[in-house]
């Protein structure tokens, strides 16, 4: 047995920049972060929230390599307060975990 669904060629997949690692990745490997009309960011987990977006991978490493050179600062032009970058930081982090038990769970399948 090799495939399991594989073999159906995908259709063009939107790319996304990660604001951390600066790679295209497809949109939804990525973690969109938003800023809101009041001027609050959080992530977006839809994809569909109104304002202005930044694409991170769901890694805490892009996360932190971001963060560390105010790059949402600049991709959302909003000051974030280092409580927000940090709750954000927590939630990629528990993101990142889910991604790899997902990932170990297909490799048990
Ligand atoms: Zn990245």
């Amino acid at each position: 047995m090799t495939g399991n669904g594989k073999s159906a060629k995908p259709r063009k997949i939107p790319l996304r920049r990660c604001t951390g690692c600066g790679e295209s990745f497809p949109k939804k490997e990525l973690i969109r972060v938003v800023r809101g009309p009041d001027g609050t960011v959080s992530l977006d987990f839809t994809g569909k929230a109104g304002g202005r977006g930044a694409y991170v991978c769901k890694k805490t490493a892009c996360f932190k390599k971001a963060r560390k050179q105010n790059r949402f600062k600049t991709a959302l032009e909003v000051n974030i307060p280092d409580e927000v970058l940090s709750a954000l930081e927590e939630k990629i982090a528990l993101c990142e975990k889910e991604e790899a038990e997902k990932a170990a769970a297909k490799r048990a399948d």
